[in-house]
């Protein structure tokens, strides 16, 4: 029997655009003798709009993005977004990144709609998706991580000196600012002095009413791709190499030249450690489906983690794909085996 599919992507966030790629990219991959394909688009302006099921190729971005007037079924949020003929679709993939998708928000959803669904339930995206909250937890399960400290907007407003002062005191120069709950560097600033670390508040205020500031480290990038539920596989490791200071928005996303290494040149003594540390964290937040878990490793062979993406990059140009080829996972057998862990994570709920 072939399984019905609904395909979440766009969203009202930064990385909407990247949603759309990664939409077109799952379609062309996913086998039509297995899969019956439905398209569920979130628009710029947060509205969902449900596409008729997939019936031929689809080549463009463009023929993804529905408009009310194109006839599809204009749906405000409703079950009946992930229903065809009255019945629920078999699975859901949401294929989106950051606040609104990658959050937990999406996941609850689903959940009360009792639909299977790829990925991290609600607590894992939830916590993932707080950095605050998610280096206490690896700080509970034990995982070497750089120093951090956190405020609260208001608490920064009435005391700017004292949290200055704080950061100086117990991180120093160079430091990390960053809201607590984005992703795709949005917000981040790296400091090396007082005047650039007011700077650097009054960003990240911009986009959270809560901001963690990091010890910043001289470090390589090193990131692995997990997959599992409770018997999670760790892939090779692949470095990102920078071509910007940090790796920012637009090293991300604008340049396009930011040069991914994979395998990584790392000794077998680093690998096991940071494969080591990828299993921990995965368990420690609880997730289920993927993550990509990102590495700091120093010349001195020290590995810290900094942050785990719940929902990572999944183009097939983007690490956490890239890194499965490289183990021996293609694209669509990747596909597969998401939609495979989603079903089984369903069933052992029921
Ligand atoms: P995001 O979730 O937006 O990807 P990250 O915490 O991964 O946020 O930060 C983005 C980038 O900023 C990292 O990939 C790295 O290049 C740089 N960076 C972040 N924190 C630190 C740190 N503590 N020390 C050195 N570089 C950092
Ligand atoms: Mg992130
Ligand atoms: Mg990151």
């Amino acid at each position: 029997m072939k399984k019905k599919i609904g395909l979440l992507y766009g969203g009202k966030s930064a990385e909407h655009k990247v949603s759309m790629q990664t939409a077109l990219a799952v379609i062309k991959a996913l086998d039509t003798d297995k899969f019956d394909i439905h398209p569920i688009y979130i628009t710029e302006t947060g509205e969902w709009i449900k596409g008729n099921q997939l019936t031929g190729p689809v080549e463009t971005v463009k023929e993804l993005e529905f408009k009310r007037q194109d006839g599809h079924s204009a749906t405000v949020l409703s079950p009946d977004l992930f229903q065809t003929n009255d019945s629920p679709l078999d699975v859901i993939f949401p294929l989106l990144h950051g606040p609104n998708g990658e959050d937990g928000t999406v996941q609850g959803l689903l959940e009360l709609l009792n639909l299977p669904y790829v990925g991290n339930g609600v607590l894992a995206s939830s916590a993932g998706m707080d950095k605050v909250v998610m280096k206490n937890i690896f700080e509970v399960a034990g995982l070497n991580q750089v120093k951090y400290t956190s405020f609260i907007r208001s608490e920064w407003q009435g005391a700017k000196e004292a949290a200055y002062a704080k950061v100086e005191e117990n991180l120093g120069y160079p430091c990390f600012v960053k809201p607590a709950n984005l992703g795709s560097s949005v917000g981040i600033s790296k400091c090396t002095s007082r005047s650039e670390l007011d700077a650097a508040f009054e960003e990240a205020f911009q986009f959270d009413r809560k901001i963690i500031v990091e010890e910043g480290v001289i470090a390589r990038e090193i990131e692995v791709g997990v997959l599992g539920n409770d018997y999670p596989e760790v892939t090779v490791a692949g470095e990102i190499l920078p071509k910007t200071d940090f790796y920012d928005y637009k090293a991300k996303y604008e340049d396009g030249n930011t040069g991914l290494v994979i395998p990584a040149e790392v000794s077998e003594q680093e690998y096991a450690a940071i494969k080591e540390d990828a299993i921990k964290a995965f368990k420690a937040l609880d997730c289920s489906g993927l993550v990509r878990a990102d590495f700091f490793l120093t010349s001195a062979g020290e590995v810290y983690i900094n942050e785990v993406n719940t929902m990572p990059g999944f183009t097939p140009f983007s690490m956490f794909p890239l890194l499965w080829k490289h183990t021996d996972v293609e694209y669509a057998a990747l596909i597969e085996k998401l939609v495979d862990l989603a079903l089984e994570r369903h069933q052992e709920k029921q």
